[in-house]
């Protein structure tokens, strides 16, 4: 049976039913991944063997006992920053090839507590640090709409395997965006939780104070699906918060009659595609179709979330990156004799030149004297862009937006200039930078049949309410079925 593209909880109704094992299921997965990933690259490592007897263990399961959770046998794959015991955790990064970690993140543990079955490790930019998977170590990864386009990144592996039919869902992490704009990208939905909603224990970071895990998965009940299984407090990350974790599935099906809807003028700026704000405009009416109130609202430091972005991230991710000595774990320069020597050479050798930017900058940022003008006043914007959904929040539900300002671009397209490739981002990083949850969600193609996503973001912890509206919408946006050309 060819059950490559259906949702999790079409395979949980399957299995549920009988109709199907896990085993089958998981079969038919690495059959289609043998199909597709010469094209695609969407994974560094797969975990074949282990993923077939995790598949085998549910089916064990489930002739036992039939009230098993909705992942149970369901086949995801993860961002290759998720530390995986038995499995290197690379980061898409030379310096981490084969680094096999010690110990699962929490969200690894949960879903494999969950009865997840876990296909491999997704490719991404070295170190999460990109937005379009160019930066990997390992080789890029194609947009399975296009594959002479990028998928988007940093999480762009997770989010081509969910497009090309290579696992049910998978996880990614965003540090500015990058969950929301790979979905967008891939013609998927990506959800960016609240900051804490996740325990980020076993991601390795990249801005800690920025960094959230969040699902990538077919439709909005998928991605409430595996929020509820990786949510929740974890005393090994003292930023998780302490709160229940609500069954967010409830939350799909309901109306959203009587909501408000804050649209920001800040988002429909100069350079935007017009596929795009076509897009978006659809969305807005057929929100008010739904019963809802929209109403242009103004976020007015948004011009400044890009620069703040860029000066925050780099920073904190030159203090995380310090720990790659060469000395504790994973790459070291061969028969150095000096200290320093060992430090520069591994540092030098097992680095890309953009991780070596963002250490440049961070360390810059950082440095005496210039702390001040830089990650001070970036850490005032941050306050103020914070203030400002403070403010729109409390007169708005959610606040619907473009995920990005185009459509996927070429591959190579903005390798030389990291600028353009950092501007991909202005949609996506003011929500990091206030901690809020964001989700990205499909809404319609360019005329070349390229996929589009369309943002929407609510107040922290009111990840039920993006939920709610994101469900609301997908269902009324729908028109037909598409599936990328593979
Ligand atoms: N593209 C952004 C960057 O390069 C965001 C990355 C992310 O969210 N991990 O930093």
């Amino acid at each position: 049976m060819e059950s490559h593209y259906l949702t999790v909880h079409e395979l949980e109704e399957l299995l549920r039913a009988g109709e199907t094992t896990s085993l089958e299921i998981t079969e038919a997965m690495f059959r289609r991944i043998d199909a597709v990933e010469e094209r695609v690259h969407s994974y560094i490592n797969l975990m074949k063997e282990r993923a077939l007897e995790a598949a085998e263990a549910s089916d064990r399961r489930r002739r036992d006992d039939a009230a098993l959770g909705p992942l149970d046998g369901v086949p995801i794959a993860l961002k290759d920053l998720l530390c995986t015991t038995g499995t290197p955790t690379t980061c898409g990064s030379r310096f981490l090839e084969r680094f096999v970690p010690p110990y699962d993140a929490t969200a690894v543990a949960k879903l494999r507590a969950a009865g997840a079955v876990i296909l491999g490790k997704t490719n991404m930019d070295e170190f999460a640090m990109g937005s379009s998977t160019e930066t990997s170590y390992f080789g890029v990864t194609r947009n399975p709409w296009d594959l002479e386009r990028v998928p988007g990144g940093s999480s762009g592996g997770s989010a081509s395997a969910v497009a090309a039919g290579e696992c049910a869902a998978s996880l990614g992490s965003d540090t500015g965006g990058s969950i929301r704009q790979p979905a967008a990208f891939c013609g998927i939905v990506g959800l960016k939780p609240t900051y804490g909603r996740v325990s980020r224990y076993g991601l390795v970071a990249f801005a800690s104070s920025l960094d959230q895990i969040g699902p990538l998965a077919r439709d909005v009940e998928d991605c409430a699906i595996l929020l509820s299984v990786i949510a929740g407090h974890d005393e090994r990350d003292s930023t998780s918060f302490p709160a229940p974790v609500p069954d967010y599935r409830d939350c799909v099906g309901r109306s959203i009659k009587g909501w408000t809807v804050g649209i920001p003028r800040e988002y429909f700026i100069e350079g935007i595609d017009p596929a795009v704000t076509a897009a978006v405009d659809r969305a807005v009416s057929v929100m008010k179709d739904l019963g809802a109130e929209c109403r242009e609202i103004s976020l007015p430091h948004t011009r400044y979330g890009i620069a703040a972005y860029y000066v925050i991230a780099p920073a904190e991710a030159s203090s995380n990156l310090a720990r790659y000595d060469g000395i504790r774990y994973g790459f070291r320069s061969p028969g150095e004799r000096e200290l320093l020597d060992l430090y520069r050479n591994t540092r030098a050798a097992a680095f890309g030149s953009e991780v070596k930017r963002r250490i440049m900058i961070g360390t810059y940022a950082l440095s005496s004297g210039y702390y001040e003008a830089y990650y001070k006043k970036a850490s005032q914007i941050r306050t103020l862009m914070k203030r400002d959904f403070d403010k729109a929040f409390a007169s708005c539900d959610v606040i619907l937006a473009p995920t990005t300002p185009t459509p996927p671009f070429k591959l190579g397209e903005k390798t030389d200039d990291p600028l353009q490739m950092y501007l991909s981002d202005v949609f996506a990083a003011p929500a990091n930078l206030a901690g809020i949850p964001g989700i990205s969600l499909p809404c319609g193609f360019t005329a070349d049949g390229l996929p589009l996503g369309v943002q929407l973001l609510a107040g922290y912890f009111e990840e039920g309410k993006l939920i709610q509206a994101a469900a609301a919408l997908e269902k009324a946006l729908f028109t037909e079925q598409r599936r990328p050309a593979l």
